[in-house]
């Protein structure tokens, strides 16, 4: 007798499929590969390929490891382009962002840690202070660069990041797009109670 083409396993398959369903709120099963987000998503030329209907496809069949952490989950701008053009009105970038809080929960490596970084310090900044503040968000994403790159012992990219960022910020000030200013939001203290309410519920 021939083995079967594919290992498949419903048990965990099934499990994977309904926590993404039930965090992200998206009827993932409703997705029947019409591929109109694919036309149109925003980051389509750098992520091999990989466009939202994939990503989909990927949690159906409960392909874990690789929904997890796929350069689409690390790239997607959640522009909700492919969501506007999804005849069952399936938002992908509610699904790359509960893939990127699985996989860190999971503490798995992200393939694009300077992307896991800058969101990192981005999430961080906005539920402190219930909006980002530019200076204190970009600080904390150059500190998580330069001890990365220490661990890496790669020193001449922290050159090089300090030379750029430098550049940019000089360049940024003159044309006036530099916010210096320190600014909480009113209702942050609803917004922290907001995530905790999330994290309880995804427990
Ligand atoms: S547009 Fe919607 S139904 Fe069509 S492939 Fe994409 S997610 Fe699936
Ligand atoms: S939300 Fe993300 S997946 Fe959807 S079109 Fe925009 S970048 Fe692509």
């Amino acid at each position: 007798m021939s083995e079967p083409a594919l290992d498949f396993n419903p048990g965990p398959t099934k499990s994977f499929l309904a926590e993404v369903i039930e965090r992200s709120g998206q009827p993932l099963t409703a997705c029947y590969q019409c591929r109109r987000c694919a036309a149109g998503c925003s980051v389509g030329d750098e992520t091999d390929n990989l466009t939202p209907n994939i990503l989909i496809r990927m949690v159906v069949l409960g392909d874990r490891d690789r929904a997890l952490n796929n350069a689409l989950v690390w790239k997607c701008v959640s522009c909700y382009t492919c969501g506007t053009r999804c005849p069952n009105d399936i938002q992908t970038a509610r699904i790359t962002e509960t893939l990127k809080k699985m996989g860190k929960a999971e503490h798995v490596e992200p393939l694009e840690p300077q992307i896991a970084d800058f969101h990192d310090a981005f999430v961080k900044s906005g539920l402190r202070w219930g909006r980002v503040n530019e200076m204190e968000f970009m600080g904390a994403y150059e500190m998580k660069f330069a001890l990365r790159k220490i661990r890496e012992k790669d020193y001449g990219a922290i050159i090089d990041e300090l030379k750029n960022q430098g550049r940019l910020g000089m360049e940024m000030t003159r044309r006036k797009r530099m916010h210096f200013g320190f600014l909480m939001a009113k209702g942050r203290n609803e917004i922290k109670a907001l995530q905790r309410k999330s994290k309880q519920r995804a427990r």
